[in-house]
């Protein structure tokens, strides 16, 4: 019997494409999946896939920074499945109201460092380093105790180094990785592993119009990120996978705890020269 066998596996934005990928693999080894996003048909869209295939999962309508209602998802949860084994932090993202238009300082710009707006810098750094912190004070009370619990919160290339015009987003992600050490050392003594991926360069919904113009075609951005991957593309969501379910899995990774890994085609550990 694999590890996830019958296991409770809470995901935080399980209606997005990576976490909803994550969703379907957890699903299709026999654990118990809940879905919780903000956009609930985008959730229960991603339960209707896996139930069809005769997996368990369920959707639920659940903000990362309301405490209230994820407690009561919570509830529910534990009355319907029991508690809950694993939670995989993955609601994030950027907000434009937080991105320069630039990536260099000049007087030109329609939308430079000083016209970003405090508001949406507050609101992509509550999103990413609140929107972990509560689901985990939320969901992690069930795993106090249990050796086979492990949380997995998701960082980003640019916790390591800052990616030009979203310095909210960097801000954040570092801040979320910094949390993954903090967290797996106050949790080291009650059975709860907290590890982190760090997700190269993937084409996804939140990014797909910086990377591609609207005829299809790479934009500099593109080119520049693809230079500066010495593998030379971006990474395929399903190239997350296995990544994730080995920093889950408490035989594999029994040892493995306060990890951030990068998935990232070797983008983090080059220069540029
Ligand atoms: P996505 O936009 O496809 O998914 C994010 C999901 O989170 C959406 O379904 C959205 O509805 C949900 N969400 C947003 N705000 C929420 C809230 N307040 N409460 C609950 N749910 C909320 O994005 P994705 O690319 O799949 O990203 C998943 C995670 O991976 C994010 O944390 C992102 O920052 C991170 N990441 C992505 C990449 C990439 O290349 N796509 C790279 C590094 C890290």
């Amino acid at each position: 019997m694999n590890k996830f066998e019958n296991k409770v596996v809470v995901i935080t934005g399980a209606g997005g494409v990576i976490c909803s990928t994550l969703a379907k693999a957890l699903a299709k080894l026999g654990a118990k999946v809940m879905l919780l996003d903000i956009n609930l048909e985008a959730a229960q869209e991603v339960e209707k896939e896996i139930n069809k295939e005769g997996y368990i999962s369920k959707a639920f309508k659940a903000n990362v920074l309301e405490k209230d209602s994820l407690e009561s998802v919570k509830e529910e949860i534990n009355k319907e499945f029991g508690k809950v084994d694993i939670l995989i932090n993955g609601a994030g993202g950027n907000n434009p109201k937080a991105t320069t238009n630039n990536e260099y300082h000049d007087n030109l710009s329609d939308k430079s460092f000083f016209d970003l707006d405090p508001k949406g810098v507050e609101f992509v750094f509550d999103l990413n380093f609140l929107g972990t912190f509560i689901p985990t004070q939320t969901f992690a009370k069930d795993m106090i105790g249990n050796t086979e619990a492990s949380i997995l919160n998701i960082s980003s290339m640019n916790a390591y180094h800052p990616l030009t015009k979203i310095p909210a987003y960097s801000g954040a992600k570092a801040a979320v990785s910094n949390f993954t050490e903090w967290l797996s050392v106050h949790f080291s003594k009650v059975g709860i592993r907290v590890n982190a991926i760090a997700p190269g360069f993937f084409v996804t919904n939140q990014n797909r119009s910086l990377l591609f113009d609207k005829d299809g075609n790479p934009t500099p951005r593109t080119n520049k990120i693809l230079s500066q991957t010495p593998m030379g593309r971006f990474g395929e969501v399903e190239e997350l996978v296995d990544a994730t379910l080995f920093l889950l899995d408490p035989v594999k990774a029994s040892f493995i705890t306060g990890v951030v890994l990068p998935i990232d085609g070797g983008f983090n550990a080059y220069s540029g020269v």
